[in-house]
């Protein structure tokens, strides 16, 4: 099955009340800068990596496919996933201008597109290509109800309509408001308001530097917190260390590292906790699978960054053993021919053949911006 040629695409998807934010960004939409990939055999395979939604570095992403990754692909067999994943990934003219960032997300969004073709191609959804049971039920812990632009009030609100009527028995929640005390004061009345039943994790989106950190963060075992998340800035492996020694809460990062080897750096360090891979930012599935294994290996929860807002990394979360628990967040979902849905807090196993990433015609006319 030979690919025959490739079109990009960007949409721009409207956020949850138009506007959310967390300690370090403020959006109003979702960035899917993705591409279809079509074959000789009919099969078109679509993937996407997920952004903020500015328009001129979405056309970058956009750019490195059409312009630098077209040609490795085109005239391929679509099925020698690997082969193209190494093909693109070590193409020697974009080493030196991006190991990370612009061209990761372009390769995720590709690799993505090859795995739906794949397991469009085996008419089965990619979960079961993958290898995956239904014996492997996901849990979902819903982030959407927890933004930091949402007074004390409007958070405990969304965290008990999304546990109490959406069934939810873990959710996410944003820290690091200028303010410290108020970060804990916001922990302390979404716990009261859940009572003990349900997991809160916290995420400080790599904000704080290390002594408020330490100051925040070590009381969050008052409140039974599952994790703090990027309590330090992205790269520091030797201070997330010193953190996760000093503090009892244990410590998950993950969406902002681009490679298998700085996953690697972490693990072996003993800086980690909870690894959470996201697939639109390392090499898409290919390596969020390596990352997987790495963290399996090392006896660490995998726990995936929704960059996707799961739509892809449900059916790689059913095939892990080490993948019991993923990030959702709705913003997307009605854009695909198959929206993922949400029963008692848990995935349900999608059913349509391929990666879950066909995108419906109305999505691409509503959404779609030009490309250039
Ligand atoms: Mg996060």
């Amino acid at each position: 099955m030979i690919i025959t040629s490739l079109e990009t695409f960007i949409l721009h998807v409207p956020v949850t009340r138009n506007h959310i934010s967390d300690s370090t960004h403020s959006i109003t939409h979702w960035g899917m800068p993705g591409v279809r990939i079509f074959t000789d055999e009919g099969f078109t395979g679509y993937g996407f990596t997920g952004t903020h939604a500015h328009l001129a570095s979405d056309r970058l992403i956009t750019d490195c496919i059409s312009n630098c990754y077209a040609e490795l692909l085109i005239g391929q067999e679509a099925s020698d996933i690997s082969l193209l994943w190494e093909r693109l990934a070590y193409y020697p003219p974009l080493q030196w201008v991006g190991r990370a960032g612009i061209t990761k997300m372009a390769l995720a969004a590709v690799d993505i597109a090859l795995w739906d073709i794949k397991s469009k191609a085996s008419n089965e959804p990619l979960w079961k290509t993958l290898g995956g049971s239904e014996k492997n039920k996901v849990e979902a812990y819903n982030t959407d109800g927890g933004w930091l632009n949402l007074s004390t009030q409007m958070l405990v609100d969304d965290v008990l309509r999304l546990t109490e009527v959406d069934g939810y028995k873990s959710i996410k929640m944003k820290v690091g408001k200028p303010d410290h005390s108020e970060d804990l004061q916001r922990v302390e009345a979404v716990r009261n308001a859940v009572g003990s039943g349900v997991r809160i994790m916290t995420d400080a989106n790599g904000r704080w530097r290390m002594p408020e950190a330490l100051s925040v963060a070590s009381k969050l075992k008052d409140y039974d917190v599952t994790w703090i998340e990027e309590p330090l800035w992205h790269d520091d492996v030797r201070g997330h260390k010193d953190f996760a020694d000093a503090i009892e809460t244990p410590v998950a990062l993950g969406e902002m590292l681009y490679s298998l080897a700085h996953f690697e750096e972490f693990i072996s360090s003993q800086a980690v906790h909870y690894v959470q891979p996201d697939a639109t930012r390392l090499g898409g599935i290919t390596e969020t699978l390596e990352v997987s294994n790495v963290a399996y290996e090392a006896n660490l929860p995998v726990t995936p960054h929704a960059g996707d807002m799961a739509q892809t990394q449900i059916h790689l979360s059913i095939s892990h053993p080490g993948i019991e628990l993923l990030e959702f967040i709705p913003w997307i979902k009605d854009c695909f021919i198959e929206p993922l849905e949400i029963r008692s807090g848990y995935f349900d196993f999608p059913k349509n053949s391929g990666a879950g990433t066909t995108l419906t015609e109305e999505a691409m006319s509503k959404y779609g911006k030009k490309v250039s």
